[in-house]
């Protein structure tokens, strides 16, 4: 548990019943993330378990057997202390996979109730494959079931290729039959012969709000948030992607408190706009090496086709809020390395919401956090594609249990967003700092009125963008997930020449 990055970043998983109809051609381990492969094949008790594992150096720590059962896991888990002391002896495992896989012997699937992580699971044992997400489903995890044989991986594009399989109580993938995504917080059980699937919710949004005094507030958010960077930080020197916003300054701010010595931070601008001066004001303050990434409009938009491949997400504001972060990742050269965002402290804490009244506010944070899942937003793949492990100490489940239950007017207080977080950081960051009113990604590098200028230059009126947006992010989906081309083999301009030209001549564009 002490190399920089976690053991896996993903897997394709196939077990198939020896019998009857489970036969098939193997899959192709096809991935947008970088990584190693290593292939683990099983038979036993009348199954046959293949497993490629996408590792960063230490497949075995990426696997787990023991009683008949064997575990993958792609990620990382951020409370093995509490969890070590719930199995019996002395003996620590030696990996996040063999801690899940012990804790899976005492608490069998409600094992996945005790983990806050990153992470997705599978487990396979006689007639029985278990599949677990994290509690925000943060590693995207998919399947394909039938009698007699499931499919997973944490790419759909790895599925692209599987035999169309059964309906199952999870959300299908567009245009590839039978394959679902596993929700966030849930673990599916999956009878391999009869390829009968049951899901079980492990966790939830707390839909109660807390009254807490102020300094408590502000006292305990310090904390949740201090310990979800702390469990983040690998070994090596923290890097953090700053935009000088609160939410990553924040990040910064304790990573640095508890850097031996100066942490890395990097900030990415576009010639149309940038945070440069902001995001450095926090470096400056933290005595950070700080990095400015400049990147050309044209060049930006070009990895549209990349992100969409990354975050297979077919939401075009979503891929607005991650272009410019892909765009970076793919600029940090050099062998991979963790880090650490600032990314979706706003939806607990309401902060796109740009008005004062808390009604409106919580209603904004209840519509959020019922529809954050299967966006993958906080997918790791973003920056795997460049071989780098991005990690969200928001989306910690500590800190998000302990951040949506808090009353609006602890989150929109004396004309401030976000005032708790704020009011928590105060005596790390300077005044300007904590003050600074929310700028988002897309707004901060001009990602979305670069997106908008593409398409209004290619004719498309100005009532129409939202709709030509969101055809090509779908279309450039079927290109690079459901037909499994590479997003270099994916000009933007003639995606948006296709998907634009139905538009402009009043055509209905084929859904
Ligand atoms: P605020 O929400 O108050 O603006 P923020 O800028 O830190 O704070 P977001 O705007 O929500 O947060 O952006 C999400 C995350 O993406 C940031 O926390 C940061 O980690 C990363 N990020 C945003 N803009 C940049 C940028 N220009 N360069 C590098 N990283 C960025
Ligand atoms: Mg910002």
């Amino acid at each position: 548990m002490t190399q920089t990055l976690p053991a896996a970043v993903g897997f394709l998983a196939e077990i198939r019943a020896e019998t009857g109809r489970g036969a098939g051609r193997p899959l192709e381990p096809v991935f947008a993330s970088l990584g190693s492969r290593a292939e683990l094949q099983e038979q036993s008790a009348g199954q046959a378990l293949r497993i490629v594992l996408l590792h960063s150096g230490a497949p075995d720590d990426a696997h787990a057997r023991a009683g008949g059962r064997t575990l993958a896991l792609a990620g990382e888990l951020y409370n093995q202390d509490e969890l070590v002391r719930l199995l019996p002896g002395a003996a620590r495992p030696d990996s996040d996979a063999a801690l899940v896989l012990a804790l899976f012997e005492i608490y069998d699937l409600h094992a996945f109730r005790l983990l806050n992580g990153r992470f997705a699971a599978l487990l396979a044992a006689p007639g029985r494959v278990v599949l677990g997400t994290d509690h925000a489903g943060s590693v995207p995890l998919y399947l394909s079931a039938a009698p007699g044989r499931v499919l997973a991986a944490t790419e759909a594009k790895a599925l692209r290729t599987a035999p169309a399989g059964r309906r199952l109580p999870a959300r299908p993938v567009r245009r590839l039959p039978g394959t679902h995504q596993v929700p966030a917080g849930t673990v599916l059980d999956i009878q391999v012969a009869a390829g009968d699937c049951t899901a079980h919710r492990t966790w939830a949004p707390p839909l109660a709000r807390r009254t807490v005094p102020e300094e408590e507030a502000a006292e305990t958010v310090r904390h949740a948030l201090d310990r979800a960077v702390r469990t983040r930080t690998g070994p090596g020197t923290p890097l953090v992607v700053l935009s000088g916003g609160i939410d990553s300054s924040s990040v910064a701010a304790l990573a640095a408190r508890r850097a031996a010595g100066p942490i890395d931070t990097v900030s990415m601008g576009t010639d149309l706009a940038d945070e440069f001066p902001q995001a450095r004001v926090v470096a400056q303050h933290l005595a950070s090496a700080h990095r400015e990434v400049t990147v050309p409009t044209g060049d930006l938009l070009r990895r549209l086709p990349h992100t969409v491949w990354a975050a297979e997400c077919l939401d075009p504001d979503i891929i607005e809020y991650l272009l410019p972060l892909t765009t970076l990742y793919l600029r940090l050269a050099g062998t991979g390395r963790r880090i650490l965002t600032g990314y979706g402290a706003d939806i607990p804490l309401g902060g796109m919401h740009r008005e004062d009244r808390l009604p409106e506010l919580d209603t904004a944070i209840c519509r959020d956090m019922a529809t954050f899942d299967g966006l993958n937003e906080m997918t790791p793949t973003l920056s795997g594609i460049s071989g780098h492990w991005s990690t969200h100490p928001y989306w910690d489940r500590d800190v998000l249990d302990l951040l949506v239950p808090l009353e609006a007017g602890l989150k929109r207080r004396y004309g401030q967003d976000k005032w708790v977080l704020r009011a928590a950081m105060g005596d790390l960051l300077p005044h300007e700092v904590v003050i600074r009113p929310k700028l988002g990604v897309h707004e901060g590098s001009g990602t979305s009125s670069s997106f908008t200028r593409l398409l209004i230059d290619a004719g498309v009126v100005p009532e129409r963008v939202r709709q030509a947006k969101q055809l090509v992010v779908q279309e450039l989906f079927d290109r690079v997930v459901t037909e499994g081309r590479h997003p270099n083999e994916v000009p933007l301009d003639t995606v948006v020449e296709q998907v634009t030209g139905p538009l402009l001549s009043g055509a209905r564009p084929v859904p």
